[in-house]
């Protein structure tokens, strides 16, 4: 594992990031999960903000201000919803991370926190998803210099088990 990633149990809208990502929905016009928290924390501009972007296809991602957030950003992706792993859902999780990291590597921020996108309402089994953002974090940040610190926050204990979990097993794996 590359050593700027971290993984913490928390809740993503308290993270002093230069910005947080939104597992958000295709609308942008908030929902819930970590997308009503964050749409709450962050106030109504938020909200106005998004409503300009016109919507957002799953895989992608856009940037709006954090408003009241301590998060200078955020980074609104789109995660696909889990309909038994045959209509892509795994490239379509993978293109999330990736086009997060390289918006945030674009505008030149330094700090990153990520949700376990899909994993909640969305349905994307838990292992497989921790699997594909730990591997794709990794690829990215081998070719990236610009990203100091990646946090991953877990918001409850059995996410941050299994995110342990899993980057152990990267790690016996890596030289
Ligand atoms: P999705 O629709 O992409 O599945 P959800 O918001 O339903 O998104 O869930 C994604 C993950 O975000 C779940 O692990 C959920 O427990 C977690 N989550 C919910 N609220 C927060 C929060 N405030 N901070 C961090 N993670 C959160």
């Amino acid at each position: 594992m590359d050593p700027r990633i971290e993984i913490r149990q928390g809740d993503i809208t308290h993270m002093q990031v230069d910005v947080i990502v939104n597992a958000a929905n295709h609308t942008l016009l908030g929902g819930g999960g970590v997308d009503g928290a964050i749409h709450r924390a962050a106030g109504p501009r938020l909200l106005a903000s998004c409503a300009t972007l016109g919507g957002c296809a799953t895989g992608e991602a856009k940037i709006t201000d954090g408003y009241r957030l301590p998060a200078r950003y955020v980074i609104h992706t789109v995660g696909p919803v889990w309909h038994g792993g045959r209509q892509r859902e795994d490239e379509h999780l993978a293109a999330c991370y990736r086009h997060s990291l390289a918006l945030a590597a674009h505008h030149t921020l330094t700090s990153i926190a990520f949700p376990a996108i899909s994993t909640g309402v969305y349905r994307f089994p838990l292992e497989g998803a921790t699997r594909i953002a730990l591997r794709e974090t990794n690829a990215f940040l081998a070719t990236d210099s610009s990203l100091q610190q990646v946090i991953f926050v877990c918001f409850d204990a059995r996410t941050f088990e299994v995110y342990r979990r899993v980057a152990a097993s990267f790690s016996e794996q890596l030289p």
